[in-house]
């Protein structure tokens, strides 16, 4: 029984508090195209999803206010304490949950729809059967693929790829079943049958299981920004079915922006969104070992060594990658370039596009020491300067840097553009050992003459070397 409406539904009110909470969120999402802001545009945004949300809970017809208090609750409650504990490089699992829910809440929406005309015994029109039908199959297969995606970034499951036989079949099988038994539910609109609908939902549901196994756990994070894309798109439907503009304008935005990112990231990565969906590459785990137990000569320096290599360069370039979020060495670093600029060395960050495990994680972690946002160079921009650099030191990094993506035509990351450190006058690398990055494969940086590998954790490392610099 409805206690507390106050709003027309579709009514001048309803529609203007929308418009207002939508503006909101494209003028979030514009804010959070920059680091200085972004945390303004992600406010901004929740206040936008609150209107929404209180808007729709004054709806007339809205009861059962008991359930909604407690659902409410347990939301925030779970929410509130998982934003505090998240660390910045379980990010992307955190992405992937949310994103699950919000598919997953988008099927059972659309179920509820179902039961809801099967109830009222009438025909259910074909232009809100067709926008049910596509969120409950998109959202099935966004909650169950995330899910997976989940589970391998969490190492829940293997991270590496899961060669299933015959996969590729059995999808094309499921989706033709899938579309099948979605155009007999259109035929039959006058009576659906809830039976077929469930079996659509779980075909759906092994359908984003099957599709996500088969990845391995380096490309996740693409995986991840795909399924997004897929769960705003059906919620958008669901705000068709609905006759929700919020619903339809929130989904809307958060599928394209969901699609540009996917493409960004495939582009940093030079591969397509068909080679990352079924070329089954990259399952080694981060910091897992070579393979074949051989070590290829290097060089090998301590944090004294490279304290007095960049003390006397006239320039220094540091590239982060996602060891220094690992270490969180954000602040040992940048007390280590303050102790450089204090005696005249002028020193940048190199940014590649996907160093660390989400886009724009390095920018995230060195906004956070306060480096100046005009130190944050894009790779394209610093590549051509490395050559007249004196020191890159590359702390952390390692995919990201590897000569092999530029000169072997057969390495697995062939083409991926990188930070050229390997043309600076000399490089020191700071990691705990010689295992590969993400990707799973060794680094000939490592093994170059001018190259100096410090072995340690990049925090330490960090702060020793800006404490041997005091000491110059
Ligand atoms: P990598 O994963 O290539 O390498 C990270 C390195 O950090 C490891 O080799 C590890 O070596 C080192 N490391 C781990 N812990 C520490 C520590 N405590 N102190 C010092 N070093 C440490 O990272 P990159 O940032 O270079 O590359 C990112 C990879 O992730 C790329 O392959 C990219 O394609 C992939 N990726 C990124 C996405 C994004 O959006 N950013 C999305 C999808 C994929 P060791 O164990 O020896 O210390």
């Amino acid at each position: 029984m409805p206690v507390l409406a106050v709003i027309e539904p579709g009514g001048d009110l309803a529609v203007v508090l929308y418009i207002v909470a939508f503006s909101l969120f494209i003028f979030g999402v514009r804010r959070g195209t920059h680091p200085t802001t972004a945390k303004q545009g992600n406010l901004i945004a929740a206040v936008g999803m609150a209107i929404a949300v209180a808007t729709t809970l004054l709806l007339d017809g809205i009861g059962n206010w008991g359930l909604i208090i407690v659902g409410l609750a347990i939301g925030a409650a779970v929410g509130v304490v998982a934003s505090i504990r998240v660390q910045m490089t379980q990010m992307p699992q955190m992405v992937a949950l949310y994103n699950g829910v919000g598919g997953g809440a988008v099927a059972l929406i659309a179920w509820s729809e179902i039961r809801h005309g099967i109830a009222l015994g009438e025909e259910i029109p074909l232009d809100q059967l067709v926008p049910i039908l596509f969120s409950a199959v998109i959202g099935s297969v966004s909650f169950w693929g995330s899910n997976i995606a989940f589970a391998k970034l969490q190492d829940l499951i293997p991270t590496k790829p899961l060669a299933i036989p015959g996969q590729q079949v059995i999808n094309a099988l499921l989706l033709a079943g899938i579309l099948a038994a979605c155009v007999a539910l259109g035929i039959n609109n006058d009576d659906p049958s809830q039976g077929l609908f469930v079996g659509v939902l779980i075909a759906a549901a092994v359908l984003g299981n099957l599709v996500v196994l088969p990845i391995g756990g380096a490309d996740m994070p693409v995986v991840i920004a795909l399924l997004n894309a897929f769960t705003g798109l059906a919620a958008a439907a669901a705000g068709f079915a609905l006759d929700n503009v919020a619903l339809i304008v929130a989904g809307t935005l958060v599928g394209s922006s969901g699609t540009i990112l996917t493409l960004e990231m495939a582009t940093a990565m030079n591969r397509s969104v068909a080679n990352i969906l079924f070329a089954g590459f990259g399952g080694a785990p981060a910091g897992g070992g070579a393979g074949d137990g051989e070590e290829r000569p290097h060089i090998s320096i301590g944090a004294q060594d490279a304290a007095i290599k960049l003390a006397y360069a006239d320039s220094v370039v540091i590239v982060p990658g996602y060891g220094l979020a690992v270490a969180q060495a954000q602040h040992a670093v940048k007390e280590m370039a303050d102790e450089l600029e204090k005696r005249g060395v002028t020193v940048n960050y190199a940014i590649h596009p996907v160093a660390g495990r989400m886009p724009g994680h390095m920018n995230v972690l060195l906004a956070e020491a306060d480096v100046p946002y005009e130190k944050l160079r894009e790779m394209d921009e610093i590549n051509p300067e490395l050559p007249r650099t004196d020191v890159a030191v590359v702390i952390g990094a390692n995919d990201v840097t590897n000569p092999a993506a530029k000169n072997d035509p057969d390495s697995p990351i062939a083409g991926m553009p990188i930070i050229e450190v390997h043309e600076a006058q000399q490089v020191i690398v700071i990691k705990r050992s010689l295992s590969p990055g993400f990707a799973g494969i060794d680094n000939d940086l490592f093994y170059e003459p001018n190259t100096s590998m410090l072995f340690a954790d990049a925090k330490r490392a960090a702060a020793e070397i800006a404490g041997e610099i005091t000491e110059l």
